[in-house]
């Protein structure tokens, strides 16, 4: 093998180009090799401008094949033939191949789990991903507390305040788990006063749990959770992905997608609409849709059942009415995502009561 990149390496039309002088690339060539190269001249050349929808195509045109040029003139001897050429072509060939590869390998180094970001937008993941820890952490440590279990496992005991029952509530509303017990309730006067402050249609708390499976989803959901925190804590491969497509099925305005059907590739691939403030206008936003791609692969979710792909109006707090069990709430993202929101210390349901939709 050729190509020591990591970003490069392996993919078969790469490898050809870069020994190989018939296997080079040039304009009117498209497919996933082409995206490679685009995005790592991006990732690597400052000058890179290509077009929208070059990248989309994953299609070698005019302007990527402007800044091929650029590139190999500003790299000069390294990609260019002096002795049979004195200007640069906008042939992708062996001395291009060499050159984008070893530059690739140094990028690498740095961050051997970051692949084709420009060096904001990686910072930018990073600091998402860190965000994501802190957000899940909050919710891990509110359901230990209203579980009444010990970081060790022990028992703890939790005040029957108001933020005790309204975790339950929002576990209630979110997942279809009811893990109100026998001594919760009635509830303090003064905390149901403030439930129907703070939630829109509150009708009183419901009955205690009769039903082991609740206990048992409880456990489930605090599992999920810590693993959900834990897989934060792990490396896992990150890739700026531009083309419009993935394995031929449009992607629309996903601002990070997996792999849902090969858990075994646990990349998360983050698209322009993921860094655009239109479409992802908070840190928070950024990561709650993270943790969102880390539940595809680690419940090997594929597909969010209840909800379907574009759900709208959803109150975190609420959950969304389409998801009518506990079984489709545990095994869609979108669950964990709104319940991280709900979860925060300066969430208030009061504020979110129109979220979205008004009404
Ligand atoms: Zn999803």
């Amino acid at each position: 093998m050729a190509l020591q990149s990591k970003s490069f390496g392996g993919d078969s039309r790469l490898e050809a180009a870069a020994v190989s002088d018939p296997a080079h690339i040039l304009r009117g060539a498209s497919g996933e090799h082409v995206s490679k190269v685009q995005r790592a001249l991006m990732q690597l050349f400052d000058e890179a401008n290509i077009e929208r929808a070059e990248l989309s195509d994953a299609k070698y045109g005019e302007t990527t094949e402007k800044t091929v040029k650029a590139y190999k003139s500003r790299k000069g001897k390294e990609v260019i033939n002096h002795t049979y050429q004195q200007s640069p072509d906008a042939i992708v060939g062996k001395m291009t191949m060499a050159k984008l590869d070893g530059e690739l390998v140094e990028k690498e180094k740095d961050d051997p789990d970051y692949f084709f970001f420009k060096d904001d937008q990686k910072a930018l993941v990073k600091d998402d991903i860190a965000r994501a820890k802190v957000m899940v952490a909050n919710v891990v440590a509110r359901l230990r507390l209203v579980g009444g279990i010990g970081k060790d496992g022990g028992l703890v005991i939790m005040p029957r305040n108001y933020l005790y029952y309204e975790t339950k509530l929002k576990i209630l509303n979110v997942f279809h788990i009811n893990s109100f017990r026998e001594d919760d309730l009635p509830a303090p006067a003064d905390v149901v006063q403030r439930l129907t402050r703070e939630f829109s249609g509150f009708k009183g708390l419901p009955e205690q749990a009769g039903d082991i499976s609740d206990q048992l989803g409880f456990s489930i959901l605090l599992e999920n959770y810590a693993n959900l925190q834990a897989s934060l804590d792990r490396p896992f491969r990150c890739e700026f992905y531009t083309m419009g497509t993935f394995r031929g099925s449009p992607l629309s305005f996903f601002a990070a997608f997996v792999d849902a059907r090969n858990p075994k590739d646990e990349t998360v691939r983050f698209t322009r609409h993921y860094f655009d403030e239109q479409i992802m206008p908070t840190q928070d936003d950024r990561a709650v849709t993270v943790a969102h791609e880390r539940c595809h692969t680690i419940f090997r979710a594929n597909g969010h059942p209840g909800t379907g792909d574009n759900p709208f109006c959803v109150t975190p707090h609420l959950g969304d009415p389409n998801v009518t069990s506990s079984e489709e709430a545990l095994m869609n993202p979108y669950c964990y995502e709104w319940f991280i929101v709900a979860m925060q210390p300066a969430y208030l349901p009061r504020q979110n009561r129109n979220n979205g939709c008004g009404t």
